[in-house]
C-alpha cells in the first residue's frame, strides 16, 4: 500500500471532530511529501532537531506538532515556528516555553502529558501534579503560552481492557479540569481546552470510543520503522 493510500483509508475513517497528526519522525522528506500531496497538512515530530531540518526545507503551511520528550535547552529552536507541543509536563519547562515564544513575540500552545501507563519509562504528570500546577501562581504568570488540552499514552500490551482503562481514566482527568478550569489561576490559557491527544497506529479506534480527539499515527501510514 502507499503513503497516499494508507493516509486516504486512515483519514476518512476518523469521525469529523478527531484531528489526524502524521508521525514521520525517522521518515525521509521525500515520503512527508507524499502524504503532503495527499492533502495531509500536520505532521508530528520526536526529535527537534530533525522537526527543524524538515521545517526548513518543506511547504510552509505545514503544522509542526512535536509529540516527544521536550529538554529545555532545545525549546528555542522550535519556538519560531512549532505548532502544538504534546509533551509538556512540568512547569519548569512551561516557563522556557513560555520564555522562547515571548522572545519569539509569539503564543505557543500546549498540551499537558499526562501519566496513564503502567510502564516506569514514560512521561507526565498524576491528577494531583497537573491540578497543583494550573493552580499555582507561577503558572498564572506565563503570559504566552495556552494549554490546549491533554496528551497521554497507554501501556505498551496486546491487553485491550487495560489500555481502554488508560484511555478512560485521561478522559476522566480532562473531564474534570474542563468543568472546574474557571477555578483555576489564569483560566483565560484555559480558553481552548478542548483536545485530547491519544491513540497511536495500534490504539487509535479504541481510543476514539474513549474520547480522543486527536490521534498520532506513524506506522500505519509510513510503513514500519
Ligand atoms: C512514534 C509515536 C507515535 C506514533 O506511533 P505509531 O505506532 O507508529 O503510530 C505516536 N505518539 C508518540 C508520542 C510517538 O512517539
Amino acid at each position: 500500500m502507499s503513503i497516499q493510500s494508507n493516509l486516504n483509508t486512515i483519514a476518512a475513517s476518523l469521525p469529523e471532530h478527531v484531528t489526524l497528526v502524521a508521525v514521520s519522525k525517522t521518515k525521509p522528506v521525500s515520503d512527508l511529501m507524499q502524504a503532503y500531496e495527499a492533502g495531509q497538512r500536520i505532521f508530528g515530530e520526536n526529535k527537534i532537531q530533525e522537526m527543524t531540518d524538515k521545517w526548513e526545507e518543506m511547504p510552509k503551511d505545514i503544522q509542526w506538532h512535536m509529540i516527544g520528550h521536550v529538554q529545555s535547552n532545545k525549546v528555542k529552536f522550535m519556538a519560531p515556528y512549532v505548532s502544538l507541543i504534546h509533551g509538556v509536563d512540568s512547569l519548569k519547562l512551561l516557563q522556557e516555553i513560555n520564555k522562547q515564544a515571548l522572545k519569539n513575540n509569539r503564543v505557543m500552545d500546549c498540551l499537558l502529558q499526562i501519566y496513564i501507563a503502567e510502564e516506569e519509562s514514560k512521561f507526565g504528570l498524576d491528577e494531583a501534579e497537573l491540578n497543583e500546577l494550573l493552580a499555582s501562581s507561577a503558572f498564572k504568570e506565563l503570559e504566552n503560552i495556552r494549554i490546549l488540552g491533554l496528551m497521554g499514552m497507554a501501556t505498551f500490551t496486546e491487553d485491550q481492557n487495560q489500555i481502554k482503562k488508560e484511555f478512560t481514566h485521561l478522559k476522566s482527568i480532562f473531564d474534570s479540569i474542563q468543568e472546574k478550569k474557571n477555578t483555576f489561576s489564569d483560566a483565560s490559557k484555559l480558553d481552548d481546552f478542548s483536545t485530547i491527544s491519544m491513540g497511536m497506529s495500534g490504539d487509535y479506534k479504541l481510543a476514539i470510543e474513549c474520547g480522543s480527539t486527536m490521534v498520532r499515527i506513524g506506522s500505519s501510514i509510513f510503513g514500519g520503522r
